[in-house]
């Protein structure tokens, strides 16, 4: 195997120091692009920003209940409909 890998760390189990380095490194990139990967600051406040961006502000948190209302909401208006009928 070659050393000095994630490979090596993670699927050989080797505990070196250019096979630990390169697992570091690794979780720090990972790190860096979840940090770097947000949503735009106009995509807030719609349902879509908090299932697709797991973002919890207080506009999306609302936008993405609300979509849930009227979800239920028609849900309920077509059972009705059924019960009536
Ligand atoms: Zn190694
Ligand atoms: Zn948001």
């Amino acid at each position: 195997m070659k050393h000095g890998t994630t490979n090596g760390y993670g699927n050989f189990g080797c505990r070196c120091r250019p096979c630990k380095d390169a697992q570091a490194e690794y979780q720090r990139r990972r790190r860096l692009e979840r940090a770097s990967i947000e949503p735009p600051a106009d995509a807030h406040g719609k349902p879509n920003t908090y299932t697709n961006w797991g973002c919890t502000c207080a506009p999306c948190v609302i936008a993405s209940a609300e979509k849930r209302i009227a979800y239920e909401q028609r849900r309920i208006a077509a059972a009705r409909e059924q019960a009536a009928s």
